[in-house]
């Protein structure tokens, strides 16, 4: 890439320009906020898409409409649209690409502000979605904008992207951007998430995610004579034992060198995501042994366990149940396998983050990496780009809470430092 780091008095007319523009971030970020794109199901996500790309249309980019065709999620109800506009500089490369998810988890209960109003109040914008992420797309906007008005003009190209169904793994939004081609190696050179991960961190990754079923199969007696029978929930039960008795303390000992926060989170974990065996609940039921119980388990784990060794692991915990239960028998599905990410060392959209980081707040950038998962995996696993990293305004801690919120000093903040990281990133002609 031909960037270099911006010159002081270029990187101060850029600031100055980010902060005349402070009442239009915030207001385009309201806007944002009153489409209310709840995920699930993905309500008027086309809605959404358009207030993205009108803006970039009027902000000179060329903007296209991405729909998610051949998903199953795509439907007439709730189709998945997602929006990239693209800003040509002299040149098609370098191309630096800014994407924010724009659908927002349900609302849950706890609000003393309307979700949906776009409420400012002391120097906050509230609303569900706000800080995870509709104020990062607006930062990313209004960053590129900011360029353009401080007259700064780029050797490369710089894209905005909004997609969808980041918040039910992104296969729709960024997964399809990256499947057909419009996020690639060779093509774009550099992608910055704004998600929210405090205003100084630069986020390099993530633990890996593996879902799995596990089955236990028993045998249907009457339940007087439960000797009779074999109960698949006990035998679920022993699952959970074994697993906390044998798993947890072993998982406990492995640390990553990644930088994942929480630091609780630095080893790897399980939670059993739900459970249920026997007769359905709630119906009228019989007295029967229960010859079938089901769980669903969320293995996160690290970089250095990697996937294969963590199914092994897995699969050898229960066949070594057999010795101790004769009669155990067990099926295990694979719901769902995320390989974890890490930006390699040395990367260039690290540094340029971390000089307009350190340029902007005085602070040297701390770099983390997230406990679950984002749509980087779409970037670096499918699309094959890996100067990737996840950077932006609001406060991890207020995801998917009552009453999220936004500081505006963060978010024209977070924009100062995107702005000045595209110049670096995409180059000052
Ligand atoms: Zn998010």
């Amino acid at each position: 890439m031909t960037s270099g780091r911006v010159a002081p008095a270029v990187a101060d007319r850029i600031t100055k320009a980010v902060e005349s523009l402070t009442d239009e971030v915030v207001d385009f970020t309201r806007d944002l906020v009153r489409v209310p794109t709840v995920n699930p199901p993905g309500e008027v996500y086309e809605d959404c898409a358009r207030v993205i790309g009108d803006r970039l249309a009027r902000f000179g980019f060329e903007v296209d409409y991405v729909e998610a065709e051949g998903r199953p999620e795509h439907t007439p109800e709730h189709p998945r649209v997602n929006v990239i506009g693209a800003l040509a500089g002299e040149r098609s490369n370098p191309r630096v690409h800014l994407n924010g998810h724009f659908d927002v988890v349900p609302v849950g209960d706890g609000w003393t502000v309307d979700p949906f109003a776009g409420v400012v109040k002391d120097g906050r914008i509230y609303g569900r979605g706000v800080c995870d992420m509709k104020a990062g797309i607006a930062a990313a906007v209004y960053a590129v904008e900011a360029l353009r008005r401080a007259g700064v003009t780029l050797v490369g190209t710089v894209e905005v992207s909004g997609t969808v169904d980041e918040e039910s793994g992104g296969y729709a939004g960024m997964g399809h951007l990256a499947r057909i081609g419009r996020v690639k190696k060779g093509v774009t050179d550099a992608v910055i998430i704004p998600e929210p991960l405090n205003v100084d961190r630069i986020c390099i990754g993530h633990r890996g995610v593996y879902w799995f079923e596990v089955t236990t199969h028993g045998h249907i007696a009457h339940g007087s004579m439960p000797f009779l029978g074999t109960s698949a929930i006990e035998h679920m039960g022993a699952v959970l034992e074994t697993i906390r008795r044998d798993l947890m303390p072993v998982l406990q000992t492995r640390h990553t060198e990644v930088p994942v926060v929480p630091v609780a989170a630095r080893h790897g974990t399980l939670n059993v995501n739900g459970i249920h065996g026997g007769q359905p609940l709630g119906d009228v039921q019989s007295p029967c042994v229960a010859d079938r119980c089901t769980a669903v388990f969320d293995r996160r784990f690290l970089l250095e366990e990697g996937f294969e060794a963590t199914r092994r692991e897995i699969v050898d915990l229960l066949d070594g149940m057999k010795g101790g239960l004769p009669d155990f028998r067990y099926g295990l599905r694979d719901l769902m396998v995320v390989e974890p990410t890490r930006t390699p060392d040395g990367a260039s959209v690290v540094g340029a983050l971390g000089h307009a980081i350190q340029g902007v707040l005085g602070r040297e950038a701390t770099l983390v990496a997230s406990p679950g998962t984002y749509d980087h995996k779409h970037v670096a696993r499918i699309g094959g780009v890996e100067n990737c990293v996840a950077y932006g305004p609001g406060i991890l801690e207020l995801a998917h809470q009552p009453d999220e919120w936004c500081g505006i000093d963060d978010l024209v903040n977070a924009t100062k430092v995107l702005a000045l990281s595209v110049a670096e990133l995409a180059g000052v002609a």
